[in-house]
């Protein structure tokens, strides 16, 4: 995801603790750590497209004829996308070229533009959002 700018992933999980979300079972859930892969490989999607790599967005597979299946969802797709095995109309494999497995992990010198995001005051509505968004673009520029 975006905010005011700056990519994160942010997963929210319920305080119930008898949610199916933090059970194994193999009749209603046998993939719950789907939502990490999910939102992990929108880094690796993101450190791709920033060096101009040609992959595709993660959130296509349906394009490429992978379903949500139950049990497992999009677990099938997640495999083909990490190991660069989607196959394309004219027989191609597309997915994440492996060399973003060797790329080194951000350093503080990567965000030029760094702005701290306060996620107590996430914004609780559109108003608000573009309100922090121009916020955040003065602040870029030094004006307040
Ligand atoms: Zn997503």
């Amino acid at each position: 995801m975006d905010l005011n700018g700056i990519g994160y992933s942010n997963i929210r999980l319920p305080n119930d603790s008898s949610s199916y979300i933090y059970t194994y079972n193999q009749y209603i859930n046998t993939f719950p750590e789907e939502v990490f892969i999910h939102e992990y490989l929108h880094s690796l999607e993101r450190i791709l497209k920033e060096r101009n790599y040609d992959i595709p967005n993660l959130h296509d597979y349906e394009i490429y004829g992978y379903k949500e299946q139950r049990l497992i969802g999009l677990k099938d797709w997640y495999y083909d996308y990490m190991t660069c095995n989607i196959t394309t109309a004219n027989g191609n494999k597309i997915g994440l070229d492996d060399i973003v497995y060797t790329l080194t992990p951000p350093a503080e010198s990567d965000f030029k533009y760094a702005t701290e995001v306060e996620f107590n005051e996430e914004p609780g509505n559109i108003i608000e959002e573009i309100k922090g968004l121009f916020k955040n673009i003065l602040n870029i520029f030094g004006i307040k």
